[in-house]
């Protein structure tokens, strides 16, 4: 089958609109490093675009008509964007939806320690990530803080160009014999993510007086005391802002593309829907999908239905039964990133079948591993739906599976929202050294997904 370089389709014009999308996404994806700051970014693009808070409505028993836009956010983490159509809900609506966690480390809850002259912050990886990828590269703090006064703190260290980097040390080549002969899994262990802080000793203290100048510095500067880490959520990161690539300037590395490049494709295509659109638009971010959708945040938990439900009660048409089939004859795109084929490691593609970097946005009907185990398998009639929306909106679009069967694998949100009977598939972009700290997008993939959410929200029924 013949497959379209996006990049040949494209006028003046349309190169102007896809650098202003990237630039967007860029300036998002910089200051959104945790699921908690993307929640952050997204309400503050809603409110600036008319979005009102669903919480405030319902709190002075208001109500909801067609064109009424607003935001729902859960714990910080998770949240939706709705926008009302003329149709009842029952009848369906179409949701987009990605997810905002990204692989990194967690700080552990007693993570402050000394040894040998040096403080540290011992670390639990969240999401799944090659380890030896994480060392001797320049990391920041991201998170929060919540003290037993109520506050709640946010840190972030090590974004600022002034800002001090933390970091893990690796072993020198130079006394590795052994270490090279382990497999990559075991080169760096899961203890071994031991973030440096600190190496000055606080004057006239006998008993780990680095640790005892950390702690004097994170209460001079942020009012936290040892104790607070018990209640705190800081993740390590990698420090420093996404950067164009390539002398053409046709890609994004950045940290996190796995989702919010997805993310910040939904949102914009939310904030173009304009005019009030027959069958209410759906935007959720999702928290936790890396480590399974677990937890009030993640997919599995109850807020993206009981959500509905709020909508549907403020629009005067809910009932459970109203609220089964609204549910039931939804229309999805699940918007998650998929692998791109990577000549570097040719042997675990199927080259047929495989997304390549700006050949536009990607759809996968099936993901999944061993025998597409766990996936979601979207219909062939809501393909052949999606392929007439998408042509009808000119948008460059492949089709892939996550890299060769019997390679590996991977899942997304999608099977999760199937269970309520939609119509389900998942979508997203291309994605080079997937789950690194520095993942690798074309620009054209980015414009083309948020392109096709866009012309899903509008043409969908
Ligand atoms: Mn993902
Ligand atoms: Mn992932």
């Amino acid at each position: 089958m013949e497959r379209t370089v996006a990049w040949n389709t494209y006028n003046k014009t349309e190169l102007r609109k896809l650098e202003t999308v990237s630039k967007e996404y860029r300036a998002f994806l910089d200051a959104g490093k945790t699921e908690r700051e993307c929640v952050t970014g997204a309400i503050a693009l809603a409110k600036a675009a008319g979005y009102r808070d669903l919480k405030e409505i319902i709190a002075e028993n208001g109500h909801l008509r067609a064109g009424d836009r607003v935001y729902a956010d859960c714990m910080g983490k998770a949240i939706m964007l709705f926008i009302v159509g003329k149709k009842p809900m029952e009848k369906g609506f179409n949701i987009i939806g990605a997810h905002i966690d990204s692989p990194r480390m967690d700080l552990k809850q007693n993570p402050l320690y000394e040894d040998s002259g040096l403080a540290y912050l011992d670390t639990h990886y969240y999401g799944g990530i090659k380890k030896y990828q994480w060392v001797t590269i320049p990391l920041a703090l991201h998170g929060v803080v919540a003290k037993k006064d109520g506050t709640v703190v946010n840190v972030v260290i090590g974004e600022d160009d002034s800002d001090p980097v933390v970091g893990i040390s690796d072993l020198l080549i130079h006394l590795s014999a052994e270490q090279l002969q382990k497999k990559a899994a075991e080169a760096i262990g899961g203890e071994d993510l031991n973030v440096i802080i600190g190496g000055i000793p606080l004057k006239d203290e006998e008993k780990e007086p680095v640790k005892a100048n950390m702690l004097k510095i994170l209460k001079d500067k942020y009012g936290i005391e040892e104790e607070d880490f018990l209640s705190a959520e800081i993740e390590v990161v990698p420090a420093g802002k996404s950067r164009e690539l390539g002398l053409d300037r046709s890609m994004i590395i950045g940290y996190g593309h796995d989702d919010r490049v997805c993310a910040f494709a939904q949102i914009k295509a939310m904030l173009d829907v304009r005019n009030t659109p027959e069958a209410t638009c759906c935007c959720i971010l999702a928290d936790k999908e890396e480590i399974g959708s677990v937890g009030a945040t993640g997919m599995h938990a109850k807020y993206f239905e009981n959500t509905v439900a709020e909508i549907m009660n403020l629009t005067g048409e809910y009932s459970e039964l109203k609220l089964r089939r609204a549910l039931t004859n939804a229309h999805m795109l699940s918007c998650d990133v998929s692998a791109g084929f990577d000549p570097n490691f040719a042997g675990v593609f199927e080259k047929k079948n495989s997304a390549f970097l700006g050949q536009g946005v990607c759809f996968n009907k099936y993901t999944g591993a061993r025998g597409k185990s766990g996936s979601n398998d979207a219909n062939a009639e809501y393909m052949a739906k999606l392929r007439k929306w998408m042509d009808d909106a000119k948008v460059r679009y492949q089709t892939a599976e996550l890299g060769k069967v019997d390679a590996g694998g991977g899942g997304t949100i999608a099977y999760i929202c199937a269970e309520y009977g939609m119509e389900v598939i998942d979508s997203g972009v291309a994605v080079l050294s997937m789950h690194a700290p520095w993942e690798i997008i074309s620009k054209a993939d980015l414009y083309e997904a948020f392109k096709a959410y866009r012309a899903f929200l509008m043409k969908a029924e």
